[in-house]
């Protein structure tokens, strides 16, 4: 990691044990396959692949389940945030959780994997009712930690 270096992009966990840079703009797919639908507990896995030499942690470092013998998936200890997926057969990548991510518009999805796990519902989301944070949330106290 050479210190002359510019962040492209930055992001971390939700209490902010863990943050980390980015220093190439990464490569957005999202996953719906049962093995990231678990590991995020949501319908899909939005992830960001990047060369491994390009990310890297500026504080903390993430724990790590190794969910198959491919790949391992790296995650917030304190706080329980999906952060990393690493695939053993390409050690030179790595992927991030695009919405782990300050500004997750930075990695928009260009492909979709594991669509035979596809939530039935999925199709559907947009036409749902759409209800702002705000409305329901008057008085909040966040203990997420702001990105910057
Ligand atoms: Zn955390
Ligand atoms: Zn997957």
């Amino acid at each position: 990691m050479s210190e002359m270096r510019t962040a492209v992009l930055n992001g971390g966990c939700q209490c902010g044990a863990i943050r980390y840079a980015l220093y190439a703009l990464p490569v957005g797919t999202i996953c719906h396959c049962r093995m990231c639908q678990k590991a995020v507990g949501g319908p899909f896995a939005a992830l960001a692949t990047l060369p491994r030499a390009d990310l890297a942690w500026t504080a903390g470092a993430p724990a790590r389940f190794e969910s198959s013998s491919l790949a391992s998936r790296g995650f917030c200890a304190a706080c329980g945030t999906p952060l990393t997926y690493e695939g053993v057969s390409e050690p030179d990548k790595i992927d991030i959780t695009i919405c782990s991510l300050d500004d997750p518009a930075a990695a928009a999805p260009r492909e979709q994997y594991g669509v035979e796990s596809r939530v039935t519902w999925f199709d559907t989301l947009a036409g749902l009712p759409a209800v702002r944070t705000d409305a329901n949330y008057d008085g909040l106290v966040s203990r997420q930690h702001p990105d910057f």
